[in-house]
């Protein structure tokens, strides 16, 4: 009888748990003065049809191109609070950078998410796999159902939970409002969620007085999330 309390005690725990990052120990090699991971689409200018909310910063115009969708992705893993990683697109020609670039061919080799549509019927869904010299996570690879060209909001959550896998979250076993869990509503949540921010904030601590980088069940409650 008490060996089933303790069992149930346990399972209660470990359903509870928010974020989760199984291989902490698997990293990309940067660091926070070192922070940059390059975004590589296989194709740039697929174009969405625009059906994003009223309140998501995408909001506005009829369709944007799949560049613009990853860009918009981008910036809100670099704005996460207290977290370091910074995500910028891979650019068109590494010989002509945009303005604000932080681009370096030696640097992108070993630090580049491919974004690629694949064989529909090939995949369910979309696809991740890292790559790894030892511990150190060297490349991404990101294949999707081209299905969801048919939004924008399928496009941000599918990308965007592959990309929460590069960047080392797995899935929540929990219901939370979160875009890498199993059970999201993609109508609903198609962006980052405060749970998947708390996660890539744990893996990636940017030092901030007075930020406590201890991983922490959210429970479902995201009020304590300063973002
Ligand atoms: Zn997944």
């Amino acid at each position: 009888m008490k060996k089933e309390r303790l069992l149930l005690i346990i399972l209660f725990i470990f359903m509870s748990l928010g974020f989760r990052v199984p291989f902490k120990e698997y990293r990309w090699d940067i660091n926070e003065a070192n922070n940059y991971l390059w975004i590589k689409p296989c194709a740039r200018d697929i174009v969405l049809p625009n059906d994003v909310d009223s309140s998501d910063p995408l909001y506005g115009s009829t369709a944007i191109i799949v560049t613009t969708a990853l860009n918009s992705i981008a910036t809100d893993v670099n704005s996460i609070f207290a977290s370091y990683v910074r995500l910028e697109i891979y650019p068109a020609d590494p010989n002509n950078l945009p303005p604000g670039s932080h681009f370096e061919i030696a640097k992108a080799q070993n630090r580049t998410i491919t974004v690629c549509a694949g064989d529909p019927s090939a995949l369910a869904g979309g696809h991740s796999q890292r790559f790894f010299e030892g511990k150190e996570v060297v490349s991404c690879e990101i294949i999707y159902d081209p299905t969801v060209h048919r939004g924008v909001k399928d496009y941000l959550a599918m990308v965007g939970h592959e990309i929460g896998h590069c960047l080392g979250l797995d899935h929540p076993q929990d219901i939370s409002d979160s875009l890498m869990s199993y059970y999201s509503d993609i109508e609903k949540t198609y962006r980052l969620a405060p749970d998947d921010k708390l996660g890539i904030r744990y893996l990636y601590p940017a030092n901030v007085p007075g930020v406590s980088h201890k991983e922490e069940a959210t429970y479902g409650l995201s009020c304590a999330y300063k973002k």
